[in-house]
């Protein structure tokens, strides 16, 4: 083990809790007394299958997932996502291939970028023009009568924006929840399709989750391929190929790890303390700005900036003395971002707004 490990506020391969972390250093080397190590064992064992099968369940217990929704582990991160969506879904359109997407940072463009690839992208409004600061409202949105689905991003990692309640639509709802699955209390019911990467606020990179509903299943479009056809998927436990075994062991053991916690009401509550913790912090000062319309801020990403921005090295470098990591932001908003999922504790986030009163004294 190392020596001391630091508070780390990367947004994604993010933080991940120590005493999972922990039970994998012995896992795998030696998993359940089998003599050999979890990434070193069949997916079709006994063993894997009764593991993966937890997971689901776990993920189904914390997340209150109705049973006419599958639960599907796949690979190729949410990246990969943006293609399995018009290719499962768009197909539904009735008069072509088309959806419509809400766009709220880089995340969404790179969505709609990817979609209109297999069929009609149509951006149903947009927060560009204010550098995707705010969510346009719902009664702006201009959406299609004839869109298979309606897509948007949850939580916009880069620019630290979040819808703070889940949008009413027609058609079905498909989010992208890569950066706040399991952070917030959701009715699963209001949604047709949740997708993500695990990397930021569940486990490693390389495992990507879809939640769908099942009567969404069977449209794939015959150049979908099969390891993201969700149909062919939901019959086969997600393992018409070898999954992200070692993904899956991980994700499943942060599930548990998580209803030890009290669930995900539990670590709703927790969030809503740091990151409130952190918004006062950047509000009452004079040092630190945030760029976000209030009602938009994220939980989960906290992005702020230096009024001062020859200032913003001497920052990140003086933070990283105290042990907190990574809070320089993406390069494409500048700034700093502290990323603050689940596993980042309480205790973390009050050692940082510490530092950033004792920095602003400072200067
Ligand atoms: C990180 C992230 C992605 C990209 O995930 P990959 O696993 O790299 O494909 C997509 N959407 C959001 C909102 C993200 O935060």
């Amino acid at each position: 083990m190392p020596e001391q490990r630091v508070y780390n506020f990367a947004p994604g391969p993010a933080t991940l809790p120590e005493e999972v972390l922990q039970q994998a250093t012995r896992d795998i080397i030696n998993w359940q007394d089998l003599g050999m190590g979890v990434m070193e064992v069949s997916h079709r064992g006994k063993a894997f299958m009764a593991c993966y099968q937890e997971a689901v369940q776990d993920l189904r217990d914390l997340m209150a997932i109705p049973d006419d929704y599958a639960v599907l582990f796949l690979q190729g991160g949410a990246i990969g996502q943006n293609a399995a969506i018009p290719m499962n879904l768009m197909s539904l359109a009735k008069n072509g291939p088309k959806a419509d997407f809400v766009v709220t940072g880089i995340w969404t463009e790179k969505s709609v970028k990817e979609a209109a690839k297999y069929g009609q992208a149509h951006i149903a409004a947009t927060s560009q023009a204010n550098g995707f600061t705010d969510i346009p409202a719902r009664s702006t949105w201009q959406l299609s009568d004839d869109a298979a689905y309606v897509h948007i991003c949850s939580n916009e990692t880069v620019g630290g924006v979040e819808f703070q309640d889940i949008p009413k639509v027609n058609q079905p709802l498909v989010a992208d929840v890569s950066s706040n699955i399991l952070s917030r209390v959701w009715d699963i019911q209001q949604f047709g399709v949740l997708f993500g990467g695990a990397q930021k606020n569940i486990g490693p990179a390389g495992l990507g989750i879809t939640i769908v509903r099942k009567d969404l299943l069977g449209h794939a479009m015959p150049i979908t391929p099969m390891v993201w056809d969700w149909t062919k998927q939901a019959e086969n436990d997600s393992m018409l190929n070898t999954p992200p075994t070692f993904g899956v062991y991980l994700a499943g053991a942060v599930f548990k790890w998580l209803k030890r916690q009290g669930g995900v009401a539990a670590m709703e509550k927790i969030n809503i303390q740091k990151a409130t913790m952190l918004y006062d912090c950047i509000d009452q000062s004079t040092l630190y700005t945030s760029k976000v319309a209030p009602t938009c801020r994220s939980r989960m990403n906290v992005t702020f900036y230096l009024k001062d921005e020859s200032l913003n090295e001497r920052f990140v470098e003086e933070a990283a003395k105290r042990g907190l990591a990574n809070l320089k932001g993406h390069k494409s908003v500048g700034g700093m971002r502290a990323s603050i999922y689940n596993a980042m504790p309480l205790a973390g986030v009050e050692a940082l707004v510490h530092f950033m009163k004792e920095f602003e004294r400072g200067v």
